[in-house]
């Protein structure tokens, strides 16, 4: 990063708390790491090269690589917008739907009674047919990006925007179920979009506790494992993180260890040196944010292993399980 005040980057181990369990496995884990570092890095260059897939259209991570190419599938949006659908019942939150309707003036209760979680699902399926729609230019206060991206999919073609949609669906079930208000940027009720400037919107005009937008990544086998984008300092036009870089971090780390925990998945193999943690300042979703935000790329469905997870309904559970578990830890429920 070019700023003076940026945080610890997501390379040093120090940057992760010692008190989570998969940390206990870290120095193991960080040796191996270490010494695998350096030729996977290297092999993902060139991956990204040849492939031109990533977060955002733009390599994730590494601070050493030119943040300036941009993808067409395998890109990634950022945060998002739309009409604030909190209520928007869904298959999957229907039961708890018609529960909390037998009692509407009863205030919510549980760990996160009186809290706001924004939950953004990731692109959009319908982003494949409005292309020119998605590739307006949207001010993101430090650069100018497209509005959104496609997303990419599993070799089999299922699209990172159905499991976005559906891990937020689980995690907003279990957040209602601990007394939040869950507030999505968009729950496959527009044709495309929203754009990121938008997304981000949502989050604050919600005066969100915590933003969590949800992802897959799309880069090459044997890249593994899931990883947090954690808000760099910005500060340009309408961006201006320096209040939610401290908080966001805590809610990123908290996330890790929990999704750890709950999924079985280590911290990615590809970047973040093992530490599943990764720092970013391209991202419109994080820079325009004003409440503490982390996105999650929760596997690469472009690996055969990653992906027969992905596509798992009861894998996507724990992930949902995982993502709650770390947003209560970090509003202490
Ligand atoms: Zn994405």
């Amino acid at each position: 990063m070019r700023y003076d005040d940026s945080p610890p980057p997501p390379e040093s181990a120090s940057s992760v708390s010692p008190d989570r369990p998969w940390y206990t496995r870290r120095s193991t884990l960080a040796v191996a790491v270490a010494a695998l570092a350096p030729t996977a890095l290297a092999g993902w260059v060139l991956t990204q090269v040849l492939t031109g897939s990533g977060h955002d259209g733009q390599p994730p991570g590494p601070k050493a690589l030119p943040a300036s190419h941009t993808t067409g599938a395998a890109a990634h949006g950022g945060a998002g917008d739309a009409k604030a659908s909190t209520t928007t019942p869904s298959p999957v939150a229907s039961a708890s739907a018609s529960a909390s309707a037998s009692a509407p003036a009863a205030p919510a209760k549980g760990p996160l009674a009186g809290r706001t979680v924004v939950i953004d699902p990731g692109h959009n399926t319908g982003n494949f047919k409005h292309t020119s729609e998605i590739d307006r230019q949207v001010d993101i206060g430090t650069n100018r990006k497209e509005c959104d991206t496609t997303g990419t999919t599993t070799n089999s073609g299922y699209m990172e925007a159905e499991f976005t949609l559906d891990v937020s669906r689980r995690t907003r079930t279990l957040l209602e179920s601990k007394g939040a208000k869950v507030v999505f940027t968009h729950d496959a009720d527009r044709p495309w979009g929203p754009c990121i400037d938008e997304r981000a919107r949502i989050g604050n005009e919600a005066k969100a506790d915590a933003v969590v937008s949800v992802h897959a990544d799309g880069v090459s086998a044997g890249n593994r494992g899931f990883h947090i984008i954690l808000p760099a300092t910005v500060k340009g036009g309408a961006a201006d993180t320096s209040k939610i870089v401290g908080p966001s971090r805590d809610l990123g780390e908290r996330i890790a260890g929990n999704f750890a925990r709950s999924t079985g998945s280590a911290p990615a193999n590809y970047l973040g040196s093992g530490t599943g943690l990764v720092v970013r300042d391209d991202l419109g979703g994080l820079n325009l944010s004003t409440r503490p935000k982390v996105f999650i790329e929760c596997g690469n469905m472009r690996d055969a292993k990653d992906a027969a997870q992905l596509t798992s309904p009861e894998w996507r559970q724990k992930a949902a399980e995982g993502i709650t578990n770390g947003i209560v830890g970090f509003l202490g429920g």
